[in-house]
């Protein structure tokens, strides 16, 4: 009889708060048990053939799940396993890990590893997300390659009922493909709440947790797993009883977000009759139903990179103009903000490539987009024709002064001549925002407003650089903290500005759909939300219990505090007092 497992605890940073109940896939990029021996010599020949066998059924295997896949609908997928199949075709590699069998004589699987190794020194010296995205390919080819040796069963994630996927560290495409696997659940080693990992998660509703530090060192394939989003908390091989509790709350948790639904058809207004504006963000295209159903009064931010990742080239202008229609259309009358593309850092692409040490503060964003002009172009020719379809406005990502808007003008000039001269049909008053995220661009706010015709406040990248804390590294995550009184002070004085300027603004980070943060934004005087859809209902419940006057009074308290931590307690107090329920809305 299977001995029963311990049961063991992990603690992590929740990320989605749903619960997933199931059993575990590693992701290929784990580290599998790698048996190391001698082979004598009369036996190289027989370890040759071995190898041959295990590489002729892992070809075999990636042409039967291609064939299975519809490459249209699951193009990620389809264009992964293109890689794999591309890595095991490749003679040179193949014949060096034979090399190794002949040379060293040492088994197959060892070989492999060997090889891995020395590929991984040549991928990290070349230093580039993308390429490196390249390197977790290889770790699914050698995986694979090595449980063909050991005669395991190799098994699809999503195909093989295992629903919950373990990895050390997940690219935010990679949670799109595991999505459309159909994963349920993720546990990830590394990470912050607020990377783009992490967003993507929570876009795609996937009950997750990250920053398990040291899971993978305790977990098997098939274990049994619980993934707590709410708490951030991963039980492995959890006893019965504890699997039944975590069920009962998942029920409760679906209960109460079933409860919420009762609040899509009524206004989003305070007590004292304040309008606030909740509106989605959105990464893909296919999250406009979500959108549509959870009645959100808009798109405050249309996230366009993803629409640039994974392929070679960048999409042409036609495809774009036809996605933006596409989107306008769908949500017309209501307005649609789009944000150009926010490449760099961690989205890098094939066509957009250089070198940089520092990625975070290098070519990112706006910067990267006016250095990468001919794409830029073809980005704003398309949302420009588009624009003639629905209420559309364009942003700016990573904004840092003023001479940088000044620029994407000039060049907004030049592509409205060159579509003239096209004779292609354009609606030319579209209007135009910067996204508030780096420190700069709060601090000379004032000026910036005589620019732009509104502002979104990012605030996941204006926490990270105005507190230096790397959004993406879990070691730093007790610092990301939206309530520091430097952040509040910012918050303020953007507001301010705006207010000034008289140009509108709004918050798209992920601090606007948190609803502990709803009375302090609506006291620093934003009345226009972007969240993702999953959170518009919880965050309207939280509106409709407000008084503005009052949430300003409180912000007025609020700024005089001098640590995160103070400003938290007066907050949490206030809400006790004023908004008990909030407890259980997550
Ligand atoms: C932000 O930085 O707050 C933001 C909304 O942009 P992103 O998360 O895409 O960087
Ligand atoms: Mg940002």
């Amino acid at each position: 009889m299977k001995r029963k497992k311990k049961e063991l605890t992990f603690e992590g940073i929740g990320v989605y708060p749903g619960i997933a109940i199931g059993t575990l896939s590693i992701s290929t990029r784990s580290k599998v048990e790698i048996p190391k021996y001698q082979i004598l010599k009369p036996y190289i020949g027989y370890e040759l053939r071995r190898f041959d066998r295990a590489l002729l059924a892992s070809k075999k295997q990636i042409e039967e799940i291609l064939s299975r896949i519809d490459p249209d609908l699951q193009k990620e997928v389809f264009s992964i396993l293109e890689i794999q199949k591309m890595f095991l075709n490749d003679a040179t590699l193949m014949s060096k890990i034979k090399n190794h069998i002949v040379e060293e004589q040492i088994n197959a699987e060892w070989a492999v590893e060997k090889v891995v190794k020395e590929m991984e020194k040549f991928f990290e010296k070349i230093n580039d997300p993308y390429i490196r995205e390249r390197k977790e390919d290889l770790y699914f080819v050698a995986n694979r390659l090595v449980k063909n040796l050991r005669g395991e069963r190799e098994e699809d994630i999503g195909e093989s009922g295992r629903d919950i996927l373990a990895a050390h560290d997940l690219s935010p495409l990679e949670v799109v493909k595991l999505h459309k696997a159909g994963v349920k659940g993720l546990i990830v080693e590394i990470g912050g709440k607020n990377s783009h990992t992490s967003i993507t998660i929570r876009t795609l509703e996937l009950p997750a947790v990250v920053g398990v530090e040291g899971f993978l060192d305790h977990a098997e394939e098939g274990d049994e797993v619980i993934v707590d989003g709410i708490h951030g908390v991963v039980i492995l091989n959890p006893t019965r009883h504890m699997v039944e509790k975590y069920a009962a709350l998942r029920e409760e948790y679906e209960r109460r977000y079933r409860e919420l639904r009762s609040y899509i058809d009524v206004p989003s207004v305070t007590k004292d009759g304040t309008k606030i504006s909740l509106l989605a963000n959105v990464d893909f295209v296919e999250e406009i139903p979500a959108v549509i159903s959870h009645k959100a009064e808009g798109i405050g931010l249309f996230r366009t990179e993803f629409l640039f990742l994974n392929r070679d080239d960048p999409p042409p202008e036609n495809e774009q103009f036809e996605i933006y229609k596409g989107v306008l259309e769908k949500m017309a009358p209501l307005p649609v903000i789009i944000r150009t593309f926010d490449l760099g850092a961690d989205k890098k692409t094939p066509f957009t490539l250089y070198q940089e040490d520092n990625p975070a503060l290098g070519l990112r964003g706006v910067r990267l987009a006016l250095q990468y002009r001919e794409i830029f172009k073809n980005q704003l020719k398309a949302l420009y024709r588009a624009a003639e379809y629905g209420d559309l406005r364009i942003m700016f990502p990573m904004v840092s002064g003023v001479w940088e808007v000044r620029r994407v003008k000039k060049l907004i000039k030049e592509v409205h001549r060159e579509l003239e001269e096209e004779g292609k049909s354009f609606a030319s008053h579209v209007p135009i925002g910067a996204m508030i995220e780096v420190p700069s661009a709060a601090i000379i706010a004032d000026m910036l407003a005589r620019e732009v015709d509104f502002f979104s406040v990012g605030t996941n990248d204006l926490v990270q650089y105005t507190l230096a804390v790397d959004r993406t590294n879990e070691h730093v995550e007790y610092l990301f903290e939206p309530l520091h009184p430097a952040i509040l002070r910012l918050l303020n004085q953007i507001a301010e500005s705006a207010r000034k300027e008289g140009i509108e603004v709004g918050i798209c980070g992920e601090a606007a759909g948190d609803p502990v943060f709803t009375v302090v934004l609506l006291g620093l005087g934003y009345t226009s939300l972007s969240m993702i859809p999953h959170s518009i209902l919880k965050v309207k419940k939280v509106v409709r219990e407000l008084d503005s006057k009052e949430a300003r009074e409180l912000v007025q308290k609020l700024l005089l505090q001098d640590t995160a931590k103070k400003v938290e307690n007066v907050l949490l107090d206030y809400i006790e007092k004023k908004l008990p329920f909030l407890k259980d809305l997550e």
